[in-house]
């Protein structure tokens, strides 16, 4: 009987994504044609009723009555205009062009001020701290975008603009505008977006850098959307059940009291927020493609995602998730609303915290700073495995089930792998494309203009293979390229660097970037991922030059 009813709802998730993945082969439907049927749903309708629309009125292309799409590419771009547009003596809406996507459609942002240009100098004056707000990395998941023009809109001329007298924010609704017109996860040459954040191979990633980079801001909000069927049903034999699912930057050597603002100054007030709106939070989780493998894991440790990077670059980092992947078009209000709630909760919690804010980036960029040469820092961290139970939705009478699992939590890190922290880097003279990374990342990096003997260690190769790059869904879309797995013994040896080599200070409020992209034995360095050709053209400088 129960067996039966799994493979019923087996069937109908598979006919229900066949039937939004496969275009229909059905003769031209002619113009005179008003109606649409509605596709079927992917769960029964007692699950549906767990998600009512919201009783909220909010305009983008993509929630107009009868609009089948979403807001598209060029609609997005008009509304982003027409916003810029409404600039006055009390507001600056400056329109940011960020270069354009691999297939030639712009990547635009608002800066919204009560400066009077929206410039990074400008801002830097303000004495206010800035949020950044990105959607849409991933472009099959639109609810982010929709929900960061409402945003906009809110501030531009409704309830969130007297926030301007306490802070700044940038937009950048769709940060993968190729995945948005093409449906697809993935950016047009496959890379996933928010698995490039150290790496920088894609010019949308190299986008948000550069905006990160010139405006520093001190907290940034990840929009995305999450699976609520597919593999998740196939597992668990259930419907993922919460309207949001949210989780600050969990990677190793972050300032603790990063971790502690993000959920006392923000989590917190997020999840009232929502439940105040009758909406549903939990920790964000996924689970791998692998069908046999029943652990569920929080968002990853890597220092690939936005998140996680963005932490790295001493910003409070939310990743806010809606349910929405493979879903179409269903719930689409509700899941809108939902994160027009959790980020609308962000900017008031930033708002309200304003100097602290301000006071704390200054505090994490100095205690980075002053690690330089001193203990230990984290190569390899993994999330700590522990056994929960976690609601999901039965789906067949939309009951909560609470399903026991295998959760590993990223909120406990665990060392895999540290070594001394040096003082710094070397890099030869013909490391460029690892130069231009780290610089793009923000890093300071220094020509040497003389040459210097410096105290250094360098990496011994003992073992290699290649494989692929792996995150907790499973293996990371990258176009095919395998990463080069090293295991590295340390050797001290003097450095006669030359006239024209390179010098990273690790005396600086981004060295744990430098420390990710340069110890090359992880998946996520520049060595393995070829940006970095040899172990001969870096060392770590083991005392102050
Ligand atoms: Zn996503």
């Amino acid at each position: 009987m129960k067996a039966g009813r799994n493979q019923a709802a087996l069937l109908a998730a598979a006919l229900w994504l066949a039937a939004c993945t496969t275009p229909p082969a059905a003769p031209p439907v002619p113009p005179a044609a008003p109606v649409v049927a509605a596709p079927p749903l992917p769960y029964s309708e007692a699950v549906a009723a767990r998600f009512p629309d919201p009783a909220v009125s909010y305009d983008t292309p993509g929630l107009q009555p009868m609009h089948d799409a979403f807001t598209s590419n060029a609609e997005l771009s008009q509304a982003l205009h027409r916003l810029a547009a409404t600039s006055s003596p009390r507001m600056t809406i400056a329109l940011l062009p960020l270069g354009a996507s691999q297939r030639g459609v712009p990547l635009e942002a608002l800066v919204f001020t009560r400066e009077a240009d929206g410039s990074p100098a400008a801002l830097a004056r303000s004495g206010k701290p800035t949020v950044l707000l990105v959607g849409q990395q991933h472009g099959d998941e639109p609810a982010g975008s929709e929900a960061l023009l409402v945003i906009a809109q809110h501030i531009g001329d409704g309830p969130l603009a007297s926030l301007l007298d306490r802070i700044n924010v940038i937009v950048l609704p769709r940060a993968n505008p190729d995945g948005a017109d093409a449906k697809t996860r993935v950016s047009a040459n496959g890379i996933d977006i928010n698995r490039d954040h150290l790496l920088l191979r894609t010019p949308e990633a190299q986008a948000q850098a550069k905006l990160v980079r010139e405006y520093r801001p001190q907290v940034v909000v990840d929009a995305h959307e999450y699976t609520v069927v597919g593999r998740f049903l196939q597992k668990f034999n259930a419907v993922q059940r919460f309207d949001a699912m949210l989780q600050y930057a969990t990677t190793a050597n972050l300032p603790p009291d990063l971790a502690r603002v993000s959920d006392e100054g923000f989590r917190v007030g997020m999840l009232k927020s929502l439940a105040d709106e009758g909406l549903t939070a939990e920790w964000y989780y996924t689970t791998s493609t692998d069908l046999a493998d029943r652990k569920v894991s929080m968002g990853g440790v890597q220092p690939d995602t936005a998140r996680n990077v963005q932490g790295m670059k001493n910003a409070v980092s939310f990743l806010i998730e809606t349910r929405g992947v493979g879903i179409g078009r269903l719930h689409l209000k509700r899941r809108v609303h939902t994160h027009v709630v959790a980020i609308s909760s962000v900017l008031r919690s930033a708002a309200r915290q304003g100097d602290a804010l301000l006071a704390l980036r200054r505090a994490a960029d100095a205690d980075v700073s002053a690690q330089a040469c001193r203990g230990e820092a984290v190569i390899e961290a993994a999330a700590t495995s522990t056994q929960r139970e976690l609601l999901m939705l039965d789906p067949h009478d939309g009951h909560d089930v609470a399903v026991p699992l295998v959760w590993d939590s990223a909120l406990t890190l665990r060392v895999v792998k540290s070594r001394p922290r040096p003082c710094g880097y070397w890099l030869a003279a013909d490391a460029e494309d690892a130069v231009r990374t780290l610089r793009e990342l923000g890093v300071n990096v220094q020509r040497l203009s003389a040459g210097a003997n410096l105290t250094a260690e360098r990496w011994r190769e003992t073992a290699r293979s290649e494989g692929a790059r792996q995150d907790v869904r499973g293996t990371i879309a990258d176009a095919g390229s395998a990463v080069i797995r090293v295991q590295v013994a340390l050797a001290p040896q003097p450095l006669a660097a030359p006239a024209g080599s390179y010098y990273v200070s690790l005396e600086q409020p981004l060295a744990n970037l430098a420390v990710a992209a340069l110890e090359p034995d992880t998946q996520n360095s520049f060595f393995a991922n070829r940006l970095l050709r040899s172990l001969d053209d870096a060392a770590r400088v083991m005392s102050k030059p």
